[in-house]
């Protein structure tokens, strides 16, 4: 299966993403918080998540590794609300910043030589204005997307995921892997969270 190599970079994580949904479709069984049709990705998204758990999406292709995340915003800033203060808005700020370094928290083996090539973070809780008149639970997610090259993409085995160390409300992340040789779910734990390629 080919991740089409020559389509720009946009191009193919519309691409993985696709691949991705028709994946968990079929993998889904009996889980029932899929939100399939729904995939307003990183905002303001009032399907059901699970604190704690969070969705990776892995792909390799030629000298490319792709890195997406979908995670419950409290996994990466320990609250879901809009920032009520200072303190709130530089929390929002300091998460962002630690996300945009994709080399800090995906960690392929150095053999392969891999380099961060470009990042979207989105994490964006909104104002306090939306929420002033609710009493309803507030829930906002983080959305991420990293790129790597990899000067020796042969040499590419293993990829040390670093979230529950950075981020440690993690407790679980449900992984959907593609390679060259095919795909396949993984599930990775604060204990268990280095993935074969
Ligand atoms: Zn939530």
């Amino acid at each position: 299966m080919s991740i089409l190599p020559s389509s720009p970079r946009r191009l193919r994580w519309l691409f993985l993403a696709t691949l991705v949904a028709i994946t968990g479709s079929v993998a889904a069984g009996d889980e029932h918080d899929h939100n399939h049709g729904d995939h307003d990705h990183g905002h303001r998204q009032h399907g059901a998540h699970v604190h704690g758990v969070a969705e990776l999406n892995v792909a390799v292709d030629a000298d490319s590794l792709l890195v997406e995340l979908n995670t419950p915003a409290a996994n990466i800033v320990g609250f879901e609300h809009p920032p009520r203060n200072a303190a709130e808005r530089a929390a929002i700020a300091e998460a962002r910043k630690t996300m945009a370094d994709g080399a800090a928290l995906f960690v392929p083996n150095a053999g392969a030589e891999c380099a961060q090539t470009s990042h979207l973070v989105t994490l964006d809780l909104g104002d306090p204005e939306d929420h002033a008149h609710t009493e309803e639970e507030v829930h906002a997610d983080a959305h991420g997307e990293w790129a790597f090259t990899c000067a020796k993409p042969a040499s590419l085995k293993t990829l040390d995921v670093k979230l529950f160390e950075v981020f440690p409300g993690k407790e679980k992340l449900r992984v959907q892997l593609i390679t060259p040789s095919g795909q396949r779910g993984d599930e990775l734990t604060p204990e268990r969270h280095q993935l074969d390629l």
